[in-house]
């Protein structure tokens, strides 16, 4: 390993989560000292953290098109999606208890809907092609009289697919059915205005784009009701109780409108790049490689491999030994033995599912790093191979490790 140091890693992993950009750290410093007034206080001390809250709250709203007031922070992306998703159903469960979903959400989202289950509502999961994504149609022939909410993600954390979110926006709009879409993945990295989107709600979470961990927020269209995950001192006019992570919440502020100032100056174009990059010398080095998720409908920062007959594991602390942070997918997932959700719904078979790995780029990632995942990566692979012949040359059963 050559890397200098003091930089001893190439972090490949930012669809996991990033690292916390140095102006959010500081505009974030005051309020975990000085200024660490409860903003429900009236005396001066508590004003002025009020205003850094609501400073925040018109960043967020204006970076994806929508009012100061329509923004609800909270505690985490995934509890951003419980809102959405359990909050809505509480409140529409009078008219109905359908819900419509797709099969590849992540599981802030899945695991809400299942509990809605076990509560008497009821789920449609919807299929996706090869690639990960919707069939619009699907959506509009899922739609019943007692459907209260459809929610499908913007862009899939594992794959990277992009779903048709205007069509299945306006969709919804025509059946006057309220629609979620998680947007944690793309917020920040392409366009994600509300009004463009059709969408009644949207999740966002900061540390996904360069902001501090355990502070989300949730976009609620103006007149669209919901109850509440937490009861208490009705905070949040009344949508999420609890002293506001005032920090947090000014960090999340800070890191969405360097975001914007990255987007306007063709961050994804640049990210696209090193990407296309990447995909060649890794496509031109190693048999046996599949890219899941769409080719070309995908998040400009997302590539995701299989590599047949081989485990993610092992490719991953391949990686790891050499300073490389790759994933295999989903964060979440990771450790458990069984091929991901979301790889399952696209019907990749078992011999390609288990050998993932997924790389995510972000804004300190330069040719440097990919110039060394294109020189480790193939060698790790070979090495693996061949470990794997050597083996079932000394034993004849089929080794591969599943
Ligand atoms: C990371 C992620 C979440 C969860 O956000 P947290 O803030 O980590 O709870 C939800 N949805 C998607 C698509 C994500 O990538």
């Amino acid at each position: 390993m050559t890397s200098p140091p003091n930089h001893p890693i190439s972090y490949l992993d930012h669809a996991a989560t990033t690292p916390i950009d140095p102006a959010v750290l500081q505009a974030m410093l005051p309020y975990l000292s000085k200024q660490y007034g409860n903003p429900s206080s009236i005396y001066q001390l508590g004003r002025a953290a009020r205003q850094a809250i609501e400073d925040s709250r018109e960043s967020i709203a204006s970076s994806i098109g929508c009012r100061p007031t329509e923004v609800v922070f909270t505690g985490s992306g995934t509890e951003a999606d419980n809102l959405a998703i359990k909050g809505m159903a509480w409140a529409r469960s009078e008219r109905g208890k359908h819900i419509i979903t797709s099969s590849i959400e992540h599981h802030a989202v899945l695991h809400a809907c299942q509990s809605l289950k076990k509560r008497g509502f009821e789920v449609t999961y919807l299929p996706v092609d090869q690639y990960g994504m919707v069939d619009v149609a699907s959506v509009h022939a899922a739609i019943r009289r007692d459907t209260i909410l459809i929610s499908v993600m913007h862009a899939n954390n594992e794959i990277g697919t992009l779903q048709p979110i205007e069509e299945i926006g306006a969709i919804a709009r025509e059946h006057d059915v309220p629609f979620h879409t998680d947007a944690v993945q793309t917020f920040g990295q392409i366009p994600t205005k509300v009004n463009d989107m059709g969408c009644s709600l949207m999740s966002l979470s900061a540390h996904k784009i360069y902001g501090p961990k355990g502070v989300g927020a949730l976009y609620v269209r103006r007149g669209c009701r919901l109850s509440p995950l937490l009861d208490g001192g009705g905070q949040e006019k009344n949508r999420r109780s609890g002293t506001e992570n005032v920090a947090g919440i000014v960090g999340f502020g800070t890191a969405a409108t360097l975001a914007c100032e990255r987007m306007n100056a063709n961050e994804a174009q640049r990210i696209l790049l090193l990407r296309t990059k990447l995909a060649q010398g890794l496509e031109a080095n190693i048999p046996d490689l599949r890219l899941n998720g769409h080719p070309e409908k995908r998040l400009p920062n997302n590539l995701n491999y299989s590599v047949r007959f081989l485990e993610g594991e092992a490719m991953l602390l391949g990686l790891d030994l050499r300073g490389i942070c790759a994933s295999s997918g989903s964060a979440c997932t990771s450790g458990s033995l069984e091929p991901s959700h979301v790889l399952a719904a696209t019907r990749v078979s078992r011999e390609w599912a288990r050998g993932t790995v997924r790389f995510s780029l972000g804004k300190d990632n330069t040719e440097a790093d990919i110039a060394s995942v294109v020189e480790v990566f193939p060698p790790i692979i070979s090495e693996l191979r061949s470990l794997q012949t050597r083996g079932r040359k000394r034993d004849d059963r089929e080794i591969v490790a599943w």
